[in-house]
């Protein structure tokens, strides 16, 4: 099976970044920066489902056969639920850079050291911490703090 691929309009940048989280290939149109929005979701990047909250662009994509979804909800979780409709398994799998999509992989101790100290952090993470590294962004992850506050988050995303 094809992995899901997604666009999502620029009502769903917080989706965008957990299905990035959740390893979801995931283009944001605010990252994109076009003039007409509309325009572009309509006609471009056909291989994903348009994920949207706006009503008339979701009845337009139907009209051209551009395989779209509605999300109802303002709620980030609930948008996540929503998205149950699809399959969408949400869970923290670090293949992807929450920021741009990039796919991420393990930093040298080079780079790893190089964005500690930037960061004002202790050399020692890099024994402490499994760690993720995005080319693009020259950004680290590791199992920290906010790491727990998200497994939180989607526990209650699953109830
Ligand atoms: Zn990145």
């Amino acid at each position: 099976m094809v992995e899901m691929k997604f666009i999502c309009d620029r009502m769903l940048g917080k989706l965008a970044t957990w299905l990035r989280i959740s390893g979801y290939d995931t283009i944001y149109i605010g990252n994109l920066k076009k003039e007409d929005e509309d325009d572009f979701l309509l006609k471009n990047h056909l291989d994903r489902i348009l994920l949207t909250k706006d009503r008339s662009l979701f009845r337009k994509s139907e009209k051209i056969g551009r395989s779209a979804f509605l999300i109802k909800s303002n709620d980030v979780a609930d948008q996540m639920k929503e998205l149950r409709t699809l399959n969408v398994k949400f869970q923290i799998v670090m293949d992807r850079c929450s920021v741009c999509n990039s796919l991420l992989r393990k930093p040298s101790e080079k780079e790893a050291l190089e964005v500690l100290k930037e960061l004002g952090l202790k050399e020692d993470m890099l024994e402490r911490y499994e760690l993720w590294f995005c080319e693009s962004c020259k950004k680290l992850y590791w199992m920290g703090g906010h790491w727990i506050n998200m497994v939180r988050f989607l526990k209650k995303v699953e109830e």
